[in-house]
């Protein structure tokens, strides 16, 4: 094996896509070596080297140390110079670069090799004092900071008194006299701390320096790091030495780093800054504002310290030049370090920019315009789950904001309005026009209509995946959750907020984005869906195979995910209809009713209700499918909790509240979500099935009337097990339809299919798929039956298991491919088998999740379909998945 690959001097052992073997940062030293660009000769030592150290105890292989050797003469012939000979001094420095970038990683030390001898041949062959103690005080300072494991401030200290008794205000204003002053007091200092002096011997602290790289790989910041970016620890990382330039050597020195375009508004043009008689990261560590590369960019700051165009202008057009080639080069924005040495450029790292969603948007478009990138190659760099920052109003960065609070940042976007404490009140603020946040402990399935009138959701209590959070983003607003140092009194109607007190009606903005509760009313940028968005949707839709539909009840719903462009509703959840106003009082009529004639009498009342529903959600969808699931959830959820709401009941249905109670009670459930309910439902009461039914097939044909094309309506049945049980509602449904087709003499066209969400289900799929006529994947469910989790109780534990290292991901947020989806692989095979053809979809909230449509994609179902704000995503990411 090859451990040790050398760069410079216009060639390289390695190249661009070596990443793997060399790291990001080596690989792109060794590509730029070969383009001929002037990069500081060095080498790197490869990541397989660092497995090899830790699969060995922390210890290097044999022919490390000669080949380090070796490539160390290299860089000498190609300098000029000989590490560790005072004679012709040679200085590196030593950089960690792993194949991701990676924060947590060891921090780079400079100007290694540097001793108290050494320091006066740096001296004299710079003919700076100044520069050489300077440059030796840093070496210092990095090396035992993170070579030594000593605290900086230890130095910061030291040199902060001094430059206070000298009455200096700026490191450079240190003379090289006093900079040996400070030396012998950090070495003195070093010594009391470890007990021994400051390594002298070059060779030992270019080895303290390789292996604190490589220790550094296991340090605690590294490897959270790792977990938290799905980074395997096999990767390990390179180690990079390289020939030191120095930005330190007076006025016509310098320092920067650069981006090709703008990384936060995507604009063409060099955005980036510098200083003067610096090293390294003098830049990014704030010690001295740093000056606009380009003169056009200090003029729009307002800059008064001049622009490096302005200063040393042949070394900024040479520094122009090559950043457009790199551009070129990589086909992709780049983010460039660079040190000016006396005049001289030298580049020292080049990679991809990261950049803010809408600047990827800007970039990818304006790259595929210039012909540097494909169509498909700018689909293919846009991360879908970034585009949700992008379809929510948020807050105008420039905007003061006066922080009230803070709580997670359940669901994107920013909103703006009045407190107000209960559903009701959200909705009837909402009736006359004005706009609410809606302020609660937590929410339940009753806070729905709340959730709906409100701009945004804000609760002291729960998490990412409580109920708040999960419709919230379902339904696309803004959401902060669990914002526990925020206190609602609903004795006294107050929220409290660091000791103020906030009444109903009080306006805040919430931020969604990063949990932020804020006073008052704050200024709100607007989602821009044409332009650079446009162009990505319309490119993704000409490389997608899957179709993307939606997930929704209300008309609000459906109109807001056709604009977004969904090709059809994928899980219309009728149960969600049955809420409004005198519906539900309707709907409990039903449930609590004795006698099928009772039940049928409530039923009539929701038919024209129902049917009124489906038609408006068709004549939305305009001919495009339409997948209506039957009535799922356990009764319980509609039944009256209140005396006030039994009174409602008992009246409308002529009944005394006693009777009405003892019914409540005879319904109640152990473990309702493994209850009476889906298809179950269907069963005991048919007459429920037949009503919705009728009600679709009604809708139908009216809407076939009024638009002149027949929609085809899509009845899906839930929780199905068994296939009699099928058998059983599909024979009710097709009565249904045979009935309307008389009464109205239209032809009816329909599909008539069963929701895929417990095991059973899967695994009797062809048997399944002989009546079935579309399969409909309801992954949270089925997530749900083949863990044994309930989802609504799977917060309080599930992060201990990401904590833990027993999963590695939330199951209900991306799909179980192993496990959840090799039960949907299997069904989709079988199903295909018994029906070839069989239509094929998933309406879990993992339709909406980019690496679960991967998936979907690769078991070949025909769509996914996800919530209306997450279908541009979803679009994105199945075309992704396709290319
Ligand atoms: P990071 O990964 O944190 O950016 P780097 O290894 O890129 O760390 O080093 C940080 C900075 O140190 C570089 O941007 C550059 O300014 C400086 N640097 C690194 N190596 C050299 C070198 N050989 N000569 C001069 N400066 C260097
Ligand atoms: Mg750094
Ligand atoms: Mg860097």
């Amino acid at each position: 094996t090859k451990w040790v690959y050398t760069f410079g001097d216009g060639a390289a052992e390695g190249r661009a896509s070596d990443r793997n073997l060399l790291g990001g940062k080596g690989a792109n030293l060794a590509e730029m070596c070969s383009l001929g660009l002037p990069v500081p000769p060095g080498f790197t030592v490869t990541t397989e080297a660092c497995n090899w150290y830790y699969a060995n105890g922390r210890s290097y292989p044999a022919a490390l140390e000669g080949e380090v050797e070796e490539a160390l003469n290299h860089v000498g012939r190609l300098t000029g110079r000989r590490f560790g000979d005072p004679g012709k001094l040679l200085l590196v420095s030593v950089r960690s670069g792993a194949r991701a970038s990676m924060p947590g990683m060891m921090d780079t030390v400079l100007n290694l090799g540097l001793n108290d001898e050494t320091v006066g041949a740096l001296a004299a062959d710079s003919g700076d004092e100044r520069f050489a103690y300077d440059s030796y005080r840093r070496f210092i300072q990095m090396y035992c900071n993170v070579v030594l494991g000593l605290d900086h401030e230890v130095f910061e200290e030291i040199l902060e008194d001094r430059k206070a008794s000298l009455g200096h205000e700026l490191d450079t204003d240190l003379t090289a006299l006093e900079w040996q002053e400070v030396i012998a007091l950090y070495k003195a200092r070093i010594e009391e701390e470890l007990g021994k002096p400051f390594p002298q011997d070059p060779q030992e602290q270019l080895w303290g320096a390789i292996g604190a790289v490589f220790s550094s790989w296991m340090n605690a910041r590294a490897i959270t790091y790792r977990r938290l970016h799905d980074i395997p620890e096999s990767w390990g990382t390179a180690v990079n030495v390289q020939a030191m330039v120095f930005g330190n050597m007076g006025e016509t020195s310098a320092t920067g780093v650069a981006f090709t375009r703008n990384p936060s508004t995507g604009e063409k043009s060099l955005y980036g800054e510098f200083l003067v008689n610096a090293q390294g990261e003098d830049v990014v560590a704030g010690i001295r504002t740093p000056q606009n590369i380009t003169e056009a960019a200090r003029i729009a700051a307002g800059s008064d310290k001049p622009s490096l165009q302005k200063l040393m202008p042949d070394a900024f057009q040479n520094f122009v030049d090559i950043s457009s080639r790199l551009e070129k080069h990589y086909r992709d924005m780049q983010d460039l370090e660079f040190t000016i040495e006396r005049g001289k450029l030298w580049m020292l790292q080049t990679r991809s920019g990261k950049r803010t969603a809408k600047a990827a948007l800007k970039i990818a478009v304006d790259m595929a315009n210039e012909g540097l990138v494909t169509r498909a190659e700018a689909v293919a760099r846009i991360d879908p789950a970034s585009l949700d920052q992008l379809l929510h109003p948020t807050i105008d960065p420039k905007a003061k904001r006066d922080v009230l609070g803070i709580g997670l940042p359940a669901s994107p976007g920013a909103a703006t309005g009045e407190i107000v404490f209960s559903s009701d009140e959200a909705e009837e603020a909402k009736a006359v026009g004005r706009k609410v946040i809606l302020v609660r402990v937590e929410t339940s399935p009753e806070d729905i209509h709340g959730m709906h009138a409100a701009e945004g959701i804000l609760t002291t209590r729960g998490g990412m995946t409580s109920h708040a959070a999960v419709v919230a983003r379902g339904m696309g607003k803004p959401c902060v959750s669990g914002a526990g140092s925020l206190r609602v009194d609903h004795r006294t109607g107050t929220l409290m907020a660091m000791g103020t007190a906030l009444k109903k009606g009080d306006v805040i903005t919430i931020d969604g984005g990063n949990g932020q509760v804020l006073k008052g009313a704050v200024p709100m940028l607007q989602p821009e869906l044409s332009g650079d968005f446009a162009a990505i949707m319309e490119w993704a839709d000409a490389a997608r195979r899957m179709k993307v539909r939606t997930n929704a009840e209300t008309p609000a719903d459906a109109r807001m995910a056709r604009s977004f462009g969904a090709e059809g509703i994928g899980l219309c959840r009728t149960e969600h209809m049955f809420f409004d106003g005198q519906r539900i009082v309707a709907m409990r009529e039903m449930i609590l009713a004795d006698t099928e004639k009772d039940r049928r009498a409530a039923l009539a009342k929701l038919l024209p209700m129902q049917r009124a529903d489906f038609l408006e959600l068709f004549e939305i969808m305009a001919g495009l499918p339409v997948t209506i699931r039957l009535l799922d959830p356990p009764l319980h959820e509609f039944l009256p909790k209140t005396e006030e709401e039994i009174a409602e009941v008992a009246a409308a249905m002529n009944v005394s509240a006693d009777k009405l109670r003892q019914r409540t009670e005879a319904l109640h459930e152990f473990n309702p979500m493994l209850g009476h309910r889906g298809c179950r439902l269907a069963v005991s009461y048919p007459e429920i099935a037949e009503m919705q039914a009728r009600a679709i097939f009604e809708a139908a044909v009216e809407a076939g009337r009024k638009a002149g094309q027949l929609v085809v309506p899509e009845v899906m049945v839930p929780l199905v097990g068994l296939v009699k049980e099928l058998d059983y509602v599909k024979a009710r449904i097709d009565q249904a339809a045979k009935a309307v087709m008389e009464e109205t003499g239209v032809h009816i066209d329909y599909l008539v299919g069963t929701m895929i969400e417990l095991p059973r289900a899967a695994i009797r799929a062809n048997v399944i798929a002989e009546t079935a006529e579309f399969f409909s994947f309801g992954t949270n469910d089925l997530t749900q039956t083949t863990f044994g989790i309930s989802r609504d109780d799977a917060a309080s534990f599930l992060e201990t298991y990401r904590h833990k290292g027993i999963i590695e991901q939330d199951p209900f947020v991306s799909l179980d491919i192993e496990g959840v989806g090799e039960l949907v692989r299997l069904a989709a095979e079988k199903g295909r088998a018994a029906r070839p053809g069989i239509k094929l979809g998933i309406c879990g909230e993992h339709g909406g999740d980019p690496a679960s449509i991967r998936f979907c994609e690769e078991v070949g179902l025909d769509y996914v379909s996800c919530s209306p704000f997450r279908v541009p995503i979803a679009k994105l990411a199945a075309a992704q998945a396709a290319v």
